[in-house]
This record gives C-alpha cells, structure tokens and sequence, in this order.
C-alpha cells in the first residue's frame, strides 16, 4: 500500500487528504513566514490511531507535523520537510474534571473556547488560564510551546500547570507521565523525573501529545481593572518591579501605540479579581496608592477616564488587549516575542520603534508580564498579505527584532526555524548537542517535526 492507503486504512479515508485545497491551507500559517510543501493531512480520532500513523511513518521515512490549532504565527506546524500533518483536533474530548483536586484531563484537540465554556457550565467555581490567541487554538499547543494566559502573573506560565501526559513516542509507545504513570490519577507532575519536560518547547520534535492534565484555579467573582499611564521609558522595570511586589493582581500587560496620538504612552494594565466586593475595593486601593509613590509621585498617573469599550476589552478572559496592534489592509501580522528579564525593556522599547519605522509601520507593542521575574515582549509587525514587499519587510523586522533579543541577552520565544537557528547558534554548545541526543533518542529515524532544534550545520 502506499502512504495514502496506508492513512486510509487508519482513520477511514474522510480523514486522510493529500487534495490540493488542504495542502494549500496547511501550507502556511497567518504569520509571515513562506508557504512550504505538505504531502498529506491526516486527523486521528485515537490515540490507538496516532501509534498506528507515527510507526507507519517511521517504517516508510516519512516526517509528521503536529498541529493543534496553527497559530504560533511562527510556522511552527507547516512542515520544513514535506510528509504528513497530524491535525489533533478530532481529539477534542473532556475526559475528566476533578473539581476537588482541581485539574482537568482533556484530549490534544480541545480549543481554549471548548474547556473555557465546558467549566463555565459545569464548573463554575474553576477556570484555566487562557491565553490571548484566537479561540481556536489548542489547551495542549499552547501547554507545549510554554504559553502564557490572563493566570500567568499569578500562577505561572500555563507549561507549567501541566500535571502530566499521556504521549505517543515517536516509535509507537504509548506512555502516561506524572502521577498517572503510578497512581492512574492525573493530579500531579512530580515527585518522579520530570518527563513532561521532554515534551515541552520542543516544538512536537519528541513525539505525539494525546492527552493533557492541566491545573485549574479558583474562578473570583469579581474584576476590575486599574490603568496607570506614564512616559517615562527609562522608569519601566521600576513600575513593574514595584506593582508586582505587591503580588495582588491577576493579570499585567503593558501596551501603547503610536497612532491615534491619545494611545501614544505607556500604559500599565493591572486587572485584579477577587471572592469578595470588599477585597476588590481594598486591592484597587491598594495599587492606586503604591503607583503613586513610585518615583516620588511623578512616574505613572492613574487612567480615572478610561473609555468603557476598553475597560470591557480588558476585562475580558482572555483581555483583548491587542487592541493595541497596527492592524493593516490585508490582515497579515506577526510578532518577534522576546521573553526578557524587566532592566532591558526600555532599551528593546527604543530598539522596537526604531525597527518598525524602518519599515515604514507605525510601533505598537503588547507585552505581558509573565511572572514577577519576566516579560513577554511583544514586537508587532501587520502587513498586506496580497502585497509581496509588505510580507518581505515585516519578516525582515521579525529577523531584526529576534537578533536584537539575543544580542541584549533575552531569549526568543517560539521562534520561526531562521530564529532557532540562531538560539542554537548562541547556546552553549554541549547544552545543544544534549538537544540533539535527546531527540535521537527519541526519534530515531528523525520523522518529527524535522527542521526544529537542530544543531547549526
Ligand atoms: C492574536 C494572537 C494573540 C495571541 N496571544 C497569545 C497569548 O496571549 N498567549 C500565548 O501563549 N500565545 C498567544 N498567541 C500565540 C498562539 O496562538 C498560542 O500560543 C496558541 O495557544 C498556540 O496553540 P496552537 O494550538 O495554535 O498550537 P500549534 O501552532 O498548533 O502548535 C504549536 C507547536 O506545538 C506542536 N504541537 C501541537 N500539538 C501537539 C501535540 N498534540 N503533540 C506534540 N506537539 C504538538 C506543534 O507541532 C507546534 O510546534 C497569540 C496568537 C495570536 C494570533
């Protein structure tokens, strides 16, 4: 049989396609990276049905792309080699929320939206942390490319709240990671050695995720939002430092754009949540009064004007706080994400608008305090997809924005292949050549994802 009768045999031939019209749309993604050659599409309904695709791949040779949603924006999921996409979201079932020990075990294709609206139905009292991507995106593609949601300043990033896994090995075993290995219970990572990590940030290298465990937290009821706005670039890390050491708010995120001229400064997002009307008074408090000590009283100003649509926007879970982007004519955009530690914001600020108006693009930047010890950076690039020399500049100023992270000493997050290139290129070479054991290992015959983490030639 050759490679489509072989799909075909396994999932029954309505989930097999190697038709033009599919291999055109996952051929690329809404970033700005290149369109490239994909040979099949394939959607497994089990996980009996993922060994069964990855051991024929691994007879015949042949690479395999996971994909959940497709949204990195970085062509994460358009194969470098050809072969076959694994699209995951057949497997799109909520097997099990244990509300007492608060995790939900879910499938590799269940979207953000699909467990968001899941628990706001049957578990009202929990949430996850849900990231600000589309809603289709995928709970275990954003788990594994260690993503962030509207719980990472409290809690972590969301790789982090994962509790453990059930993954198809790229030799066709099938394993179960953390308590589940010992105990068939999904309810925590550890304490044996941390397989999941095998999994995460690797870009769907190591093998195939089919099912995830994901921590779950307690869902306040109340919201608010709090906004400082300031013009003081160089005061940045400060204001960070200061407004999270009070370790009160939920969320964090930084925005501004340079057009309309009301936009044109920086804004300090804080939204806070809380069980009781009281503790919500008492944290706004709170904050309005810390902010306004910092730098003696004239660093950030609080927003009291806020305009109500854009309250709404930040409120919302997830916060629609792209409202700061340059969206342009034609829809295409993507962002170079620089995770930094907070003292070199302002210089990747300055670097950020020097780049963009190279490009003839106006600045806008969201960026999400991850932690209270880093930052997600956002360097947003729009540009008309119908127009050739648009995709090019935005692409170039991807490029430039990426290198501009490594020289400053920041680390690029889910980089396009051009950007891990130069990841590899900069890490310590026995922590790279650890990189590729670990992948030869795994992947023997390097079928996954080929093209990722690879050592520079
Ligand atoms: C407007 C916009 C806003 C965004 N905001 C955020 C944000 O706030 N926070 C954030 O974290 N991200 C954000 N993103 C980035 C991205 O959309 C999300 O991180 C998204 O959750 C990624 O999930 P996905 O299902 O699209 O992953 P995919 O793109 O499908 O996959 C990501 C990687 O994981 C691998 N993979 C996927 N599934 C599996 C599996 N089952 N087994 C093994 N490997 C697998 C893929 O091969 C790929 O390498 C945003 C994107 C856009 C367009």
């Amino acid at each position: 049989m050759d490679i489509y009768e072989s799909l075909c045999d396994i999932t029954g031939s309505d989930y097999v396609s190697r038709q033009q019209e599919e291999q055109y749309i996952y051929s690329r993604d809404s970033g700005a990276q290149p369109p490239r050659r994909v040979d099949f599409v394939v959607m497994p309904g089990s996980v009996e049905e993922v060994q069964r695709i990855l051991i024929l791949a691994n007879r015949e040779g042949i690479s395999v792309t996971p994909l959940g949603g497709g949204f990195t924006l970085s062509a994460l999921v358009v194969p470098q080699k050809g072969g076959i996409v694994m699209d995951m979201k057949r497997m799109d079932r909520i097997l099990e929320v244990n509300e007492i020990s608060r995790y939900a075990l879910i499938e590799a294709g269940v979207s953000q939206a699909a467990l968001r609206s899941y628990l706001k139905k049957h578990h009202p009292r929990l949430q996850h942390s849900t990231p600000e991507a589309p809603p289709t995106v995928t709970v275990t593609g954003n788990a594994l490319i260690q993503g962030h949601g509207h719980l990472t300043p409290r809690y972590g990033l969301n790789s982090d709240m994962v509790n453990g896994m059930e993954v198809v090995l790229a030799t066709g075993e099938i394993c179960k990671l953390g308590s589940a290995a010992v105990t068939g219970s999904w309810y925590t990572r550890g304490p044996i050695p941390d397989l999941p990590g095998l999994f995460i940030g690797w870009f769907g290298t190591t093998g195939v995720v089919t099912k995830l465990s994901l921590k779950l937290y307690p869902r306040p009821q109340y919201r608010n939002v709090v906004v400082f706005s300031s013009d003081d670039v160089d005061a940045i890390p400060e204001v960070i430092f200061e407004l999270t050491q009070l370790d009160l708010l939920e969320d964090f995120f930084l925005i501004t754009q340079e057009k309309p001229d009301w936009m044109n400064h920086i804004f300090y997002v804080v939204i806070l949540s809380a069980h009781f009307k009281e503790e919500l008074a008492m944290k706004k408090r709170i904050y309005r009064e810390v902010a306004g000590k910092i730098g003696g009283g004239k660093t950030v100003k609080p927003v009291d004007d806020l305009h109500p649509a854009l309250r709404t926007r930040f409120l919302d879970v997830p916060p629609k706080a792209a409202v700061a982007a340059d969206f342009r004519k034609g829809g295409g955009f993507q962002y170079s994400a620089a995770i930094l530690p907070f003292n070199k914001v302002p210089a990747a600020w300055r670097k950020g608008i020097e780049i963009a108006h190279a490009h003839g693009m106006i600045a806008s930047y969201v960026h999400q305090v991850l932690t209270c010890h880093s930052i997600m950076f956002g360097f947003n690039y729009s540009f008309n997809r119908a127009d050739e020399a648009d995709i090019q500049a935005a692409r170039q100023a991807v490029d430039e924005s990426n290198r501009f992270t490594l020289d400053i000493g920041g680390m690029i997050w889910k980089g396009e292949a051009e950007a891990q290139r130069l990841v590899m290129k900069k890490m310590d070479p026995n922590t790279a050549r650890l990189i590729e054991k670990i992948k030869r290992a795994m992947d023997p015959k390097g079928v996954m994802n080929p093209g990722n983490w690879e050592l520079p030639q």
